[in-house]
C-alpha cells in the first residue's frame, strides 16, 4: 500500500477510508496525537512517541483500547504492509462518540487512528526561512491534543511570506516555540532552548537535540528567551520528528543565524548519525 489509513480495526488505503460523523473530533477536536518517522520498516524512537502518546491520553481521560505493546505491535504490523519502509507514522486517540453532541466527556474505549504516508528527513544543511507570530494558542501547549487551529493558522502565513515555519512569542517577546516545531538558539557556544513549561511542546526531536549536546560537550540552558536573542543568534535551530534538525538562514525577511555552522554540523551530524544507526544503517 502507497498510503494507508488505520481507524478502530479497519486499515485500507488512506483515500478510501471513512469515520462515523459522530467521532468527538469532528465536535470538538476532541483527542491526541503523536508522529514520527520510519525508516527502513523501521520506527525511529517508537518507545519514546508510544509513552508520550499515552501520557496525553491519560492526561486528557481517553480511554486506550490497547496496551503500549498491542500498540507497537500494531504499528510494526501496519509498516510492513507498506511498499516503502520510508514513512511518516501518525497515530491519534479520540474520545469515544458522543450522540448526541455534547460538551462533557463520554465514557468507553477512544477510537484509535494510524496514517502511514511516504516520508523522508529533509536535508538539515539545507537552511530554512522563518517568520515571527504571536502566540494565541491555550495553555496546555504541553499536551499534544487536535486543537491546532492557532498552529495552522500561523503555518499558512508562514507559507504566504513564502517561509517554511512560524516562529511564535508570548507577548511582549517570550518566544516558545515553532508552529509545528521546537526553536533553540546557538550563541557563544551555548544552545538556549525554552524551558518545559505549558507553554511548549515537549519536544521528542528536542530530548534529543539536548542528549547530542551532552554526547558533544555543548553547554545548553532551558531558560526563557526573547525576540532579540533570537534575531541575534549565532544559528537558529529548528527540530521535530519530521525534520530531525534544521537551521535558518532568515528570520522575517532578514538574514539571520549562520554564525556559527561547526557547532551546527557536529549536532546534526550526531542526530543524523543515531537516527540512521537506530534505523539499519
Ligand atoms: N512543538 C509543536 C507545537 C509541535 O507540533 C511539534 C511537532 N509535533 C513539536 C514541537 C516537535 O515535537 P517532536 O520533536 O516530538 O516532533
Amino acid at each position: 500500500m502507497k498510503r494507508l489509513g488505520y481507524y478502530n480495526g479497519k486499515y485500507g488505503p488512506l483515500e478510501e477510508m471513512t469515520i462515523p460523523m459522530n467521532d468527538r473530533v469532528c465536535w470538538f477536536g476532541d483527542g491526541v496525537y503523536d508522529a514520527g518517522p520510519c525508516r527502513n520498516y523501521k520506527i525511529f524512537a517508537l518507545d519514546e512517541h508510544v509513552d508520550r502518546f499515552f501520557r496525553n491520553a491519560a492526561w486528557l481521560g481517553v480511554e486506550m483500547p490497547l496496551t503500549k505493546e498491542e500498540f507497537k505491535d500494531l504499528l510494526n504490523k501496519l509498516v510492513h504492509e507498506m511498499d516503502s519502509g520510508d514513512l511518516f507514522v501518525y497515530m491519534q486517540l479520540t474520545r469515544a462518540a458522543s450522540v448526541p453532541r455534547q460538551h462533557p466527556y463520554t465514557e468507553g474505549p477512544g477510537s484509535l487512528w494510524v496514517t502511514l504516508n511516504p516520508a523522508k528527513i529533509p536535508d538539515g544543511r539545507v537552511p530554512i526561512k522563518l517568520i515571527t507570530r504571536e502566540d494565541t494558542r491555550f495553555f496546555h501547549c504541553n499536551i499534544k491534543t487536535l486543537n491546532l487551529i492557532p498552529a495552522v493558522m500561523a503555518s499558512e502565513a508562514a507559507k504566504q511570506a513564502g517561509c517554511d515555519e512560524a516562529v511564535l512569542y508570548r507577548a511582549p517577546d517570550r518566544v516558545t516555540e515553532g508552529s509545528h516545531s521546537n526553536i533553540h538558539i546557538i550563541k557563544d557556544g551555548t544552545l538556549h532552548t525554552a524551558p518545559l513549561d505549558n507553554l511548549i511542546l515537549p519536544g521528542i526531536a528536542r530530548a534529543h537535540l539536548l542528549r547530542a549536546c551532552d554526547a558533544l560537550g555543548i553547554p545548553y540552558v532551558e531558560e526563557p528567551y526573547t525576540l532579540d536573542d533570537l534575531a541575534n543568534a549565532d544559528e537558529i535551530l529548528m527540530t521535530s520528528s519530521s525534520n530531525l534538525c534544521r537551521h535558518a538562514d532568515q528570520l522575517d525577511g532578514k538574514p539571520a543565524g549562520m554564525k556559527d555552522p561547526e557547532t551546527y554540523d557536529k549536532i546534526l551530524t550526531w542526530l543524523i548519525d543515531e537516527f540512521t544507526n537506530e534505523t539499519g544503517g
